[in-house]
């Protein structure tokens, strides 16, 4: 008997789906893996810092459509920490491997790490936004803790759309960025600009984007 060829997918996140998707449309004989570091199928991340955020949209409402039918197999809550394309082995953190005749690598992006260590007394009140775990992490936060300022270190897309989350819910936000004009190396002024009006109202004090080239930890600040 012919053994069925194998693709693994590493990452559960939109590119993943999507080649896991295409691969059992095109090879429905495939036997395709897809493994995951977050421990849930593939889920909209585009609602994770707004309406996730916001409590619009509830959890359940953010998976992917049909995602349950494509007759793949999913290794979710896994992160694969090895690949050894000569050998054709994938190795999980638990330490199973499992043969590949192709890998897909779909590993997204992170959220880069600040420059300065945070001081470990003050670091579950600085949180990541990537993850709908990191969203409701954050709800979480908002509920328990009523926080006056939330500091959002990042001005791009995803900081001014957290700002203008938070703002609806209440939140005043200060957001910061070594740019004066954030976004507009990569939108230009005018595009960076009506980036910002559509989610921070000019007068509220959300929104206030200051330059700020340095982050220093708190154990090292000077009185
Ligand atoms: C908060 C937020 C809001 C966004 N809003 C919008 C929007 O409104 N409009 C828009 O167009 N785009 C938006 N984006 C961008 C969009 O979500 C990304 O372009 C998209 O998520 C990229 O998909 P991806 O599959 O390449 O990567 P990701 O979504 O990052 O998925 C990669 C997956 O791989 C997993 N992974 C990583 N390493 C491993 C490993 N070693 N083993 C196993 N798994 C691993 C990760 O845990 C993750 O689940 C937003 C992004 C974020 C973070």
């Amino acid at each position: 008997m012919v053994e069925r060829q194998r693709v693994v997918v590493i990452g559960a996140g939109a590119a993943g789906s999507a080649a896991a998707t295409a691969l059992k449309q095109v090879a429905p004989q495939l036997d395709v893996v897809v493994v995951g570091a977050e421990g849930r199928l593939p889920y909209n991340r585009t609602t994770v810092n707004k309406g996730l955020l916001t409590g619009a949209v509830g959890d359940h409402e953010v998976g992917m459509p049909g995602i349950d039918d494509l007759g793949v197999s999913w290794r979710l809550g896994q992160r694969v920490q090895a690949v050894d394309p000569s050998a054709r082995l994938v190795e999980l953190a638990d330490g199973t491997r499992a043969t590949a005749d192709a890998i897909v690598l779909a590993t997204g992006a992170n959220p880069r790490p600040l420059p300065a260590a945070i001081d470990p007394a003050a670091a579950d009140r600085v949180l990541t936004m990537r993850t709908a775990s990191d969203s409701s992490r954050l709800r979480e936060a908002l509920a328990t803790r009523r926080p006056s300022r939330v500091v959002i270190a990042g001005a791009g897309l995803l900081g001014a759309e957290t700002a203008g989350s938070l703002h609806t819910v209440g939140v005043t936000v200060t957001l910061v960025d070594p740019a004066v004009r954030p976004l507009s190396r990569h939108l230009g002024a005018t595009a960076a600009g009506w980036v910002h009006d559509e989610h921070l109202p000019r007068a509220s004090t959300c929104g206030r984007v200051s330059p700020s080239p340095r982050w220093v930890p708190r154990a090292t600040r000077s009185p």
